[in-house]
């Protein structure tokens, strides 16, 4: 042993290695990655100073022998592909054949392998190299599975490594670089160790609720929702998504796998936005972890060195589907978002038999059962039969006719405890603390019945006794007979009269009892300045504008609900409409208070 040849061209790994290899996350990204395409169940990640002095990946994986093991670090040796045809049907994380050539050719490498099967008279190899000269083969005698050490990288390509950044930013990099990996591989244990102390030390899962949760912390997953599968045009979703509310000035908390590849791209993160519209304020992305599947075929991998990028077939069947993703899960979510997750995770880490079991149900879905193919049910005291589920745009059930609901059979709703401060309504709910917003509830449901009604027609309106004069400023006034027409669909009837003044005829129904000065400064001011309104025909982000004002307007006007049953029923409309936890601008409408918080309060 201990010959000493060259790499076959070692500048043409160089080369390659400024593509795959630019700081020491993508060492542990491709290595990694390599030892879950040997089938490791448990890999362990060890680096010193952000990874630029030590990477050390040692896996229980199928090890090599020796002729593999020397043939792997010639530039394009791979086992996982043998013909270009096999590039449509790419199914494990690496097939270029070109990350252990680039980096042994920009390192101190070495790789300790032993091959797991019919190697018991394999001794074992080791390979050293340096800057793609090998320095070394010698027996090893390790234990079955494969380490490869990567030592001060870009030690010979100095103006590579004058790129590195400091030891902090590297670190931090390389282990976002990690997280994909082991989020995505919950079956896999992983340890992670940093400057000789442990990080993390990660069991084998099998859920990836208690892969999120070991990594991140259970409050991480109190804040998110479960995507249960959904099937698009043949793209499967599902992973968890931030709850209604939850979001973060950019999408570093967003990872989207394609076939269990970590891929960012637009085409599925921007549908994630596109849901929260009306959820969450302008500028915040809701955090998720979301895994597609799709025909292998329908999507290209080769597209990128580091293989971050996918190239879609349809991008626009993938984008519906993680919209479609997104909705389903904030629509299936339990009364309160906060309340169905502790349980959920209960259920998911118990196991606990039941509908969790169901690939439809995962084990984290929580206390709301499907009631029928139309509408849920929740368990427990509260229980909102939905009337039918809501399609895009239509009306939940108006108050007025909400007495219907909750008839025989039906348990009553959540306990109904009293009134808060002349804002909150309070109830009780399998033990918890409900607290529900009078004001942004309304704004919820006055906006989900505003914008049904304008998908059909207009919104109600009253006629005045008598018409209201108003001294407006001419802009204002040039303005409103402007948008006559698109007032008269909000329900306000206004005109000009005289010169210099505003003759108001008719005002929005559930506005009426306001002060019309009052309405007419609230329209002006929230839809005087929307370019949506300027076509005569009312596209939907006018309609939902619209909906929203005369919605807020209603809402900021409406009276205290008078007793348990007004109480109630505004808990049960709220509960019918089909984004129940947000007011349209991304304010929440309902808190929970959960038992175990309760409890932690009063340290019982
Ligand atoms: P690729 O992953 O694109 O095939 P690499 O250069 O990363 O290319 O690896 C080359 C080959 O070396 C792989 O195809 C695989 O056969 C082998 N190999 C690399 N790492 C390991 C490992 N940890 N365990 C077993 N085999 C490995
Ligand atoms: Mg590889």
């Amino acid at each position: 042993m201990g010959s000493i040849r060259l790499l076959p061209d070692i500048l043409a790994s160089q080369v390659a290695a400024g593509e795959v290899v630019e700081r020491p996350a993508s060492v542990v990204k491709e290595l990694v990655e390599n030892s879950i395409d040997a089938g490791a169940r448990r890999i362990t990640v060890e680096f010193r100073e952000g990874g630029a002095r030590l990477i050390r990946i040692t896996d229980d994986g199928c090890g090599m022998d020796r002729s593999d093991a020397l043939m792997c670090l010639e530039r394009h040796a791979t086992s996982k592909i043998r013909e270009s045809s096999d590039l449509a049907s790419i199914v494990t994380m690496g097939f270029r054949g070109e990350a252990l050539p680039s980096i042994a050719s920009v390192s101190r490498f070495r790789l300790t392998t032993r091959p797991r099967e019919g190697g018991g008279g394999d001794p074992g190899t080791q390979i050293r190299v340096e800057g793609g000269v090998v320095r070394s083969v010698t027996d090893s005698g390790e234990a079955p599975g494969t380490c490869v050490e990567v030592a001060d990288l870009f030690f010979n390509v100095p103006a590579r490594r004058k790129f590195l950044r400091g030891l902090q930013t590297e670190a931090a990099a390389l282990l976002r670089q990690l997280e994909p990996l082991v989020v995505a591989r919950p079956d896999i244990a992983f340890t992670c160790i940093r400057d000789g102390r442990e990080l993390f030390r990660l069991p084998a899962a099998e859920d990836l609720a208690v892969r999120l949760r070991d990594l991140h912390g259970g409050e991480y997953l109190a804040r998110m929702v479960p995507v249960p599968p959904t099937m698009h045009a043949g793209i499967a979703v599902t992973g968890w998504i931030g709850a209604p509310g939850e979001g973060r000035s950019d999408r570093s908390h967003q990872l989207t796998f394609v076939n269990g590849r970590i891929v960012s791209s637009p085409v599925l993160s921007m549908p994630l936005r596109e849901a929260c519209d009306g959820l969450l304020p302008k500028g915040l992305h809701p955090p998720a972890v979301l895994f597609f599947t799709v025909d292998p075929s329908a999507v290209d991998c080769n597209v990128h060195p580091a293989k971050r990028e996918v190239r879609f077939r349809d991008p626009a069947v993938i984008r519906e589907a993680s919209l479609l993703a997104a909705r389903t899960a904030w629509r299936r979510t339990a009364p309160s978002p906060e309340s169905s997750r502790p349980d959920a995770l209960d259920h998911a880490l118990g196991g606990l038999p039941g509908p969790g079991n169901d690939p439809l149900f995962p084990p984290i879905m929580p206390r709301i059962m499907p009631s029928g193919p139309r509408g849920y049910a929740l368990q427990g005291e509260l229980r909102v039969a939905r009337v039918a589920e809501a399609p895009e745009g239509s009306a939940p059930a108006s108050p007025n006719t909400s007495s219907s609901r909750g008839g025989e059979g039906e348990r009553p709703a959540a306990l109904f405890l009293g009134s808060l401060a002349g804002r909150y309504l309070l109830f009780e709910q399998e033990e918890a603390l409900l607290l529900l917003e009078i004001r942004a509830a309304r704004e919820r449901i006055y906006y989900e019945r505003n914008l049904a009604r304008l998908s059909s027609g207009e919104l109600e309106s009253q006629q005045l006794l008598l018409p209201e004069i108003l001294e407006v400023s001419p802009a204002d006034l040039a303005w409103i007979t402007g948008h006559r027409e698109i007032l008269k669909v909000a329900g306000l009837s206004a005109d000009a009269f005289g010169s210099g003044s505003l003759k108001v005829d008719a005002l929005p129904a559930g506005a009426c009892d306001r002060p019309v000065r009052e309405i007419i400064d609230h329209v002006l001011a929230e839809l005087g300045s929307l370019p949506e309104l300027e076509t005569p025909l009312l596209g939907t982000s006018a309609r939902e504008a619209l909906a929203a004002s005369i919605g807020r307007l209603a809402a900021a006007g409406a009276p205290h609900p008078a007793g348990e049953r007004a109480a109630r029923m505004l808990l049960e409309d709220l509960l019918c409409c089909r984004m129940p936890y947000a007011t349209p601008t991304g304010r929440p409408t309902l808190s929970q208070i959960s038992p175990g918080e309760l409890a932690k309060r009063f340290r019982a």
